[in-house]
């Protein structure tokens, strides 16, 4: 079963489009930088048109393998090779891009999927076929490079938050409380690993550990963004990277937006609302495009004990010289200001 979350645009928020994953193949593209532990192969299944078109396709390619490298650089104590079907349209909504991997359903459990399998355990679940999938909307004017336009969303940013969403970073909890296949509360159902780490504000559990949503925190998933009333994520890493005692605020507005709610950390709250994991781009422009605090924290407690920011690149002497310059001129700056 395919689950996908996806990333608005940030205006006018409406439900994501439900993703219907073509089956057939048509070419991979194999990215294999000298050091990245992870490796991506794309599938482009919409020939002639999105990541294909004769024109601007060579260039989005280019920067889903870049962002999937910089990606992979947060995980070079693993080493996996990970497969994706990708598909695009456009559509003048207001979702930018969805993504994800499947599940196999077994009530009362948390699962990994697919993609996270693969990662942490080495296990190819389901074999020859894709192990995750990235829908694109190409409505949008997208800046695939560095620089990003003041009316282009950033193409990096969204491909990272939807890769990451493929990696786990997902909530299988549908409107009222219900599970993968949809059964109610007080019923066992599936959920994700990343399910398993919610809890209300006071740190009880939204699921029991038989797979059981409690029928009386249903409201919390809709209880409007920043607000204690809410879901928050209370795994060991994270309530360590809050030093609050409480979890990460999610994203639950109200009214509860299907393919967004709960899957992201919360984007009105003032500890969370610069993660590159939050439902909606942060305006136009360059985005961010870094994994901070928060968000390794929360992929370490679905199970990647081994993520870590990359190691900086060495920066030449004669360049680190301008640099403290640089930062001189701008202590000065600092300084008045604040007088
Ligand atoms: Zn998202």
């Amino acid at each position: 079963m395919n689950i996908q979350s996806s990333r608005f645009n940030g205006n006018v928020l409406s439900a994501s489009k439900p993703l219907i994953a073509a089956g057939c193949l048509v070419f991979g593209l194999m990215a294999q930088p000298a050091q990245a532990a992870l490796t991506f192969s794309f599938n482009y299944l919409n020939p002639g048109e999105g990541f294909d078109d004769p024109t601007f396709g060579a260039d989005r390619k280019a920067a889903l393998n870049e962002a999937a490298n910089a990606l992979g650089a947060y995980f070079s104590g693993y080493t996996a090779h990970l497969v994706y079907d990708v598909t695009s349209y456009s559509s003048d909504e207001y979702v930018l891009a969805s993504a994800g991997s499947g599940s196999y359903p077994e009530p009362g459990t948390f699962q990994k999927n697919i993609v996270q399998t693969k990662i942490i355990d080495g296990d190819d679940i389901n074999g020859s076929d894709a192990d995750g999938y990235i829908n694109w909307n190409f409505i949008w004017d997208w800046g695939l490079g560095d620089t990003v336009g003041t009316d282009q969303y950033d193409f990096k940013s969204t491909a990272i938050h939807e890769l990451l969403h493929s990696f786990g970073f997902i909530s299988y909890i549908g409107e009222g409380g219900t599970g993968l296949e949809g059964q109610a509360p007080g019923t066992p159902d599936t959920w994700s690993i990343y399910d398993s780490f919610l809890t209300d504000f006071s740190g009880n559990w939204l699921i029991d550990n038989n797979g059981v949503f409690d029928p009386s925190l249903v409201p919390a998933l809709t209880a409007g963004t920043e607000n204690a009333a809410g879901v928050f994520f209370s795994g060991e890493n994270a309530l360590a990277a809050t030093g609050t005692g409480v979890g990460i605020p999610i994203y639950t507005p109200n009214p509860l937006e299907p393919g967004s709610n709960v899957s992201h950390l919360d984007d009105n709250s003032d500890i969370s609302n610069m993660s590159i994991m939050n439902a909606k781009a942060h305006g136009h422009g360059l985005d961010v495009r870094t994994l901070g605090a928060l968000d390794l924290a929360v992929l370490k407690d679905i199970g990647y004990s081994k993520v870590a920011a990359p190691a900086a690149v060495p920066v030449p002497s004669a360049v680190w010289l301008m640099l403290s310059g640089l930062m001189g001129l701008l202590g000065v700056n600092r300084q008045r200001k604040s007088a």
